[in-house]
């Protein structure tokens, strides 16, 4: 269909060193020297050339390569992959460009060979500070390799992010909260913080159900998250998304344009790719549709997609998406009557208890235009 220029750009590399336990990512654990890389990291390079012949890449404003992990396959694969990137769209400095890595292969070399060739943001895959947490979750890498991992960064990038996890079983309130001091210290400017998930058909699933694991708790989860948002914003980090906190003008712009409409294409397996007009949203996975909005549909998702964001929606965008969707004035008054919402500045922002019982607030919105 004739749609609106793409203006984010995801590639997903789907390979690991190995599975961590709580994963249900679309990864599989690949040794590094593998030829299934290869062939898959030069397929990725012939879609991106592709796509630049179609002019499918010319209004591209953030590319993020995601996973798996990135970094698993290597400077050299990494390097190529870049380097057709950069001959097939402006990779100017203007674009943000962000690679996520894991400390386990994120090496200084890697970090000067993506930094000469375009990346601009790196996001490293840490999720602890701590060798007893890590090694609940199964992860590769020790305290001290992420450690190594984010001073590496540093090194060529002002702009480095952290993941970390909270919830974990075992993970007291004082570990978590030295991972977010240590996250700061090291010169992140970008920290994300997600709770441990049980997702179904994991061994984490399977050995909750065994009861060789507890479920993760919510209170302590609630707790973990206070503890960051109390700590970073010592810091300086503002909280601008449900997840995630950055310095003045280090928010991540990639994932802002999902969480505003701004169309996206994914190139690799299991990439999702967002293609829109004025009458219709669609979001295609692997050749299958999985979405296909109409224009109310799409304003409704915009007005969820708006209230992960600490900034909300603007009143502006209520009363236009208003003309498609008559009750949605009357269902923003019901929410901030309720406590998840406010009105302030000319916008309506989720509240904290907003983003508590998530389900209220977004289920409200979806029920505009099921
Ligand atoms: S490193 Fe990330 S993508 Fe890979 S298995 Fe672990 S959680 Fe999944």
């Amino acid at each position: 269909m004739p749609h609106d220029p793409y203006k984010a750009l995801y590639l997903h590399l789907p390979f690991c060193v190995r599975r961590c336990g709580y994963c249900d990512f679309a990864t599989e654990a690949v040794p590094a020297d593998d030829a299934r890389i290869d062939a898959y990291v030069e397929d990725l390079a012939l879609q991106i050339r592709r796509k630049a012949r179609e002019g499918e890449l010319a209004a591209v404003e953030t590319v993020y390569l995601g996973g798996g992990t990135p970094s698993h396959v290597g400077s050299s694969r990494l390097s190529m992959l870049l380097y057709t990137l950069s001959l097939s769209m402006h990779l100017t400095p203007e674009v943000e460009c962000t690679m996520e890595a894991n400390p386990e292969s994120l090496t200084g070399n890697m970090v000067r060979d993506v930094w000469a060739l375009g990346v601009n943001r790196l996001s490293i895959g840490v999720q602890s500070f701590d060798d007893d947490v890590l090694s609940v979750l199964g992860r590769a890498h020790s305290a001290d390799d992420a450690r190594r991992a984010v001073e590496a960064a540093r090194e060529r990038f002002d702009n480095v992010s952290v993941d970390l996890m909270c919830g974990i079983p075992g993970q007291s309130g004082k570990s978590f909260e030295a991972s977010v001091r240590e996250a700061v210290e090291l010169g992140a400017t970008h920290v994300s913080v997600y709770p441990l998930t049980i997702e179904p058909h994991t061994p984490f699933h399977r050995a909750v159900m065994r009861g060789q694991m507890p479920e993760p708790d919510d209170d302590a989860e609630a707790a973990h998250m206070e503890i960051a948002s109390r700590v970073l914003a010592e810091a300086d980090f503002a909280r601008y998304e449900v997840a995630s906190y950055a310095l003045p003008g280090r928010e991540c712009r990639h994932n802002i344009a999902y969480w505003t409409g701004r169309p996206y294409l994914g190139l690799g397996r299991s990439a999702a790719t967002m293609t829109q007009n004025a009458e219709r949203r669609m979001r295609v996975q692997d050749g299958r549709v999985t979405d296909d909005l109409d224009a109310r549909q799409t304003a409704a998702e915009d007005l969820m997609l708006g209230m992960r964001m600490t900034c909300g929606v603007s009143e502006t965008q209520v009363e236009r998406a208003s003309a498609l969707l008559p009750k949605a004035l009357a269902t923003f008054a019901s929410l901030e009557a309720q406590g998840l919402v406010v009105r302030e500045d000319g916008r309506f922002k989720p509240t904290e208890r907003g983003w508590l019982c998530g389900n209220e607030l977004y289920g409200a919105l979806f029920d505009l235009a099921p």
